[in-house]
């Protein structure tokens, strides 16, 4: 498995260009560690001009169609995306989850087209409140990576796995290490399954309120291979603290 850590900003329906700058000092940022990999998935409507205007962090998007073109009004395919610039796209975010109804079938029909047109993917998974107060938290990560990760050759290769607990998003609340830590061998565990040998080779993203002074401590569990992280990613200096925290420790 590659052990360079892939800090990503999601950055959700936020940004209008004026929001480039910000996105020009995370690059600045990001090219001083390049131990790490940064993404941006900024909205769609930015990631042509971010994807000429960085170097050392990669630009990504936040969803796609599971088309490549056609009568779908509103939609972007991953094609699209990837002429655009993308390196990768985000599939099944618990948002794109709950307030579109992605089922597991559509979250891997989108993996798959990104797949096919040449990105990476990073699928979400993560369980409900309800479903961990009612001790289902493994049962339902690893259903949904079943029913959501991508088939076909050399799949594992291109896929990062992120699992967001959906009570911690944008709620300033994190699972115990203890937790964090369970659920990502859990997750290994299926990714061997689901993927064989192969399945080694799959980054496993923690995301939910992730932020500078919580970063290092997440990022230093067993199986933790980076962050996708929502609010702290809209500023150069929030973010740049967790990419500095991904590095290990430094001299600065
Ligand atoms: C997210 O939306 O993927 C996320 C992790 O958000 P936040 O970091 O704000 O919790």
């Amino acid at each position: 498995m590659s052990t360079q850590p892939f800090i990503v900003g999601n950055w959700k329906m936020n940004g209008t260009r004026a929001m480039l700058s910000e996105a020009r000092a995370i690059d600045r940022g990001a090219a001083r560690y390049p131990a790490v990999r940064v993404g941006i998935a900024p909205p769609f409507t930015l990631v042509t001009a971010m994807a000429e205007a960085l170097q050392a962090a990669q630009v990504g998007a936040q969803d796609c169609h599971a088309e490549a073109s056609g009568a779908y009004t509103g939609d972007v395919s991953a094609a699209m995306l990837a002429d655009a610039g993308a390196q990768f796209v985000i599939a099944g975010h618990s948002e794109r989850r709950a307030m579109h109804g992605e089922s597991d079938a559509v979250v891997k029909a989108k993996a798959e087209a990104a797949l096919a047109a040449g990105l990476e993917v990073i699928v979400c998974v993560g369980e409900t409140e309800a479903e961990r107060d009612a001790g289902k938290a493994e049962k339902v990560v690893t259903g949904q990576l079943a029913g959501s990760l991508p088939q076909g050759e050399d799949a594992a290769a291109r896929v990062t796995v992120a699992y967001e607990p959906v009570w911690a998003i944008g709620t300033g609340r994190v699972p115990s290490i203890e937790d964090v830590s369970a659920m990502h061998c859990a997750i290994r565990a299926k990714l061997d399954a689901i993927y064989g040998e192969g399945g080694a080779a799959v980054r496993i993203l923690y995301g939910g309120s992730v932020n500078a002074k919580n970063a290092a401590e997440l990022l230093a569990v067993d199986e933790v291979g980076g962050a996708l992280v929502g609010g702290a990613s809209l500023t150069a200096e929030n973010f740049l603290a967790i990419v500095m925290a991904a590095s290990g420790p430094s001299t600065e």
